[in-house]
Order: C-alpha cells, then structure tokens, then sequence
C-alpha cells in the first residue's frame, strides 16, 4: 500500500514537471525578436502613410494618371528612406507598358537581401493603384484607403520592421522583395508584368504574401472585428499554411475566416488578387482581406473610416508568418495539386 502510493506520488510529480515544462516550451516558442520588430508595426507609423497615400492630392492614384505616379515617388521615397536596394537597374520603379496607351505606369519594388540564404525571395505585395476620379457626385475623388492603401500601408510598415532587425543584426535569412504594384484595378496588369518579367528568379521565390483590404470590417464580423479572412494559405504548400496558422495562433490571436478559400467560391476571391499571378505560376500565396463593405468602390472608402488597431494587427499576422518563412531552414514546400483553372 505505502509502495504504491509512493509511486502514485511520483508518476504524478513526473506529471506535473512535464506540465510545466510543457508551459515553458510555449512560452520560449514566442521567439523575443519577432516580437520586439513586429512591434516596429504602428498605428502611428500607418496613419502617417495612408493619410498621405489616401489623400485628395493622389487623386485616386489611377494607373498612368498623375496621382499614381505620385503615389509611387512617395512609395519609392521612403523605400530609398529604410535604405531599401533598389532592384531594376538602380531604381525602385518597374515600367509596366499600357496597351494603346502613351501613359506611364510602373511597380515600386524595394530589395531587402539576406544572408545565408540569400538567393531565395520572399514577397509581400499590394498594389497602390486604385479607381481614380468619378465623374459625378460631391466628392469624386476615389481615396482608396482601404483599397489597396491599407495594404500599400503595410508593405512600408513591414519593410520599416525588416530594415530595423537586420540594422541590429537580426536581418533575414532569405532576401526580401517589397512589391508594390500598378494597375490591379485594370486587371492585375502590373503583377501579371512582374511575374512575366521577374526580377528575381520565380523557382527562387519562396512565397507571396499579398495584402489588398486590411483596414476594414465587413458587415459579417461586426460584432467581432478581430479578424482577417485568409485565402490560397492551403492551396500549394501545407507546410505554408501550418506556419499561418502557427503564426497566429502564438502572437496575434486573429479569427483567421476561411469562407472565400475554396476557389468555386462564388466571389473568385483567389482570382482577384495580385497574388493570383504567383500561385499561378506554382508559387505558394496567402491572400490578406478584410472583405467588401458599403464604401468599397466609392469616394467614401477613407482614412477616416480605417480601424488602425486592425491594420495594424493584421500586418504583424503578415510579418510574423513572413518572419518564419524567411528564418526557417526549409522553404516552404510546394505539395499540393490541384485542378483550378490557370486562368481568371
Ligand atoms: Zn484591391
């Protein structure tokens, strides 16, 4: 009797001591670094963006209009600002022809190169094009805050995040390509250009994250707006979609929303990104969005209306899976076939 309650004693601290180590081992696998430059994602730091981005003077930033090209000398200024290389023969700017058209249009892409690993690319895209100007109507201006400034806004916020890691010796493993792309709302012309017309090799590209709508809520999540939908994580790469989901689960705590995922989706979500010319090119993608709500398309979608803290959150969902895919020994392998379409 005294025997075996002995060992009842000690099978249960045995127990209790794998319990907390357990505890611990959650705990260290919050890894410090991506936390401390993720905290480098600020509303302060994205209000500062989108207010100039989404402003009256961009004019709805439409592609081979005058405020696009403003939109991207601001974009190419601060990636020259972060001390971002610039990839195409020196500069920021990829022209992307218009057909029959004179007009100029160009992707605003900055380098970030890393070190072991440097021949392999991740990219986090958004384009920063929006409609341009309504010809009727009290305000005619399309802002575009939402759409894509909120995710134009996150791609400066994440390079900012990159660049100061790798000042203090914690840079990326892999190189990092910060995409910023013309032309989506004409047919994803300028990331259908990049990947016809790639900088960096395509079989050296690891991933695209690609972000277009984050600073909203859509009427389905207004009584929990702690949520981002996420598209195509599981559609080439399991390993891709663990490490999203790993992501949030350990750092932000989103409900990551799968309802637009299953490509016979009635909206076509998957196709009707810029990430849509990665995965079809065999690149594994995830598509960040915050779905359609009442100012998409109009002069109303304003950085009035942007939810910063949810900006915000959602692109350190962005950097925190971009931090592993980066860091990680393996790049995240392509292992899933499927039958969807190769074109829109
Ligand atoms: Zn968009």
């Amino acid at each position: 009797m005294k025997a075996s309650r002995k060992l009842f004693f000690v099978v249960i601290s045995a127990y209790c001591v794998l319990i907390s180590c357990l505890h611990i081992g959650n705990v260290y696998a919050q890894d410090i670094s991506a936390q401390k430059y993720a905290g480098y994602i600020t509303i302060a730091g994205a209000r500062k963006h989108l207010t100039i981005i989404a402003s009256d003077a961009f004019e709805g930033r439409e592609t081979g209009k005058s405020g696009a090209n403003k939109a991207a000398n601001y974009i190419a200024g601060e990636f020259k600002k972060l001390g971002l290389v610039a990839p195409v023969s020196r500069t920021y700017f990829q022209n992307v022809p218009l057909k029959d058209s004179s007009l100029k249009a160009v992707n605003v892409m900055g380098y970030l190169e890393g070190t072991d690993l440097k021949h392999e690319v991740l990219v986090f895209s958004a384009h920063y094009d929006h409609i341009g100007i309504s010809l009727t109507g009290a305000d005619r201006i399309n802002n575009g805050a939402d759409d894509d400034g909120s995710g134009t806004t996150a791609v400066l916020e994440l390079a900012k995040a990159f660049v100061q890691a790798k000042k203090e010796g914690k840079g990326p493993r892999r190189s990092i390509l910060f995409l910023t792309v013309v032309g989506e709302e004409k047919g994803l012309l300028g990331s259908s250009w990049y990947t016809d017309h790639p900088i960096f090799s395509l079989e050296n590209t690891i991933a695209d994250l690609n972000i277009d709508m984050i600073g909203r809520v859509d009427p389905a999540h207004v009584s929990n707006p702690n949520y981002c939908y996420l598209i195509g994580s599981d559609k080439l790469s399991t390993a891709l979609h663990q490490i999203s989901e790993q992501a949030n689960d350990t750092y932000t705590k989103l409900d990551l929303d799968y309802k637009y995922n299953s490509p016979s989706d009635p909206e076509r979500i998957y196709y009707r990104s810029d990430h849509y010319n990665f995965a079809k090119h065999n690149i594994p993608i995830i598509f960040y969005f915050n779905g359609v709500h009442e100012d998409y398309h109009k002069p109303s979608d304003e950085v009035s209306k942007i939810r910063f803290d949810l900006l915000v959150k959602r692109a350190q969902l962005v950097f925190y899976t971009g931090w592993e895919l980066v860091n990680r020994d393996e790049r995240p392998k392509v292992d899933v076939t499927n039958d969807m379409p190769t074109h829109r």
